[in-house]
């Protein structure tokens, strides 16, 4: 049976299971989380989100980036347009053994410094090998870009494949609080 195949039959189960049950476009947390496309930390499992929860963004790593970027400034013109209240907090999630850290030598560093709109000579601060630090390091772009709203609720977290525990490296705040210690 072909992936397609797989997830096709799992669908049509889940939509027996509904029934007649109803979403609004609004996720019921209020939640935003941004993580990395790993296969092993689906936010839906390891964070527990149920279906109308939370919007969840992926990329490889779960950075932010330029891309990053204008994917929530999209979002944020979707909620403006839908009338949404605003008050959303931003979840970002990185984890141990992420496949980035692969591409943290200098042969790969043209890409990345790509990925993330930066100089080459910068990619170091993107800190690719290290998710407690690169979560800093992403919760700190957000600061200090002038597209994301300081009223902004934002956390950094990172998950531990082995131990499939979350630790708290930036607890939420707005991005326009005073930076912690
Ligand atoms: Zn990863």
């Amino acid at each position: 049976m072909s992936a397609t195949q797989t997830v096709l039959q799992r669908n049509a189960d889940l939509s027996e299971q509904l029934g007649e049950r109803t979403f609004t476009i609004t996720p019921d947390l209020k939640a935003l989380v941004l993580t990395c496309a790993d296969h092993r930390v689906d936010p839906a499992h390891v964070l527990g989100l149920d279906l109308g929860e939370a919007v969840v963004l992926r990329n490889p790593g779960g950075r932010v980036t330029p891309a990053l970027v204008q994917n929530l400034a999209v979002l944020a013109v979707v909620a403006a347009v839908e009338g949404l209240e605003p008050g959303f907090e931003l979840i970002v999630m990185h984890h141990t053994d992420c496949g980035i850290t692969r591409l943290d030598t200098p042969d790969y560093a043209p890409m990345v410094a790509s990925y993330f709109g930066i100089e080459e000579d910068a990619v170091a601060s993107k800190h690719l090998s290290d998710p407690t630090e690169a979560v800093r390091a992403d919760l700190e772009a957000l600061r200090s870009n002038p597209l994301m709203p300081p009223t902004l609720v934002a956390s950094g977290i990172v998950y531990d494949i082995e131990t499939g525990l979350v630790e708290v490296v930036c607890p939420p705040q707005p991005l326009g609080a005073a930076r912690q210690p």
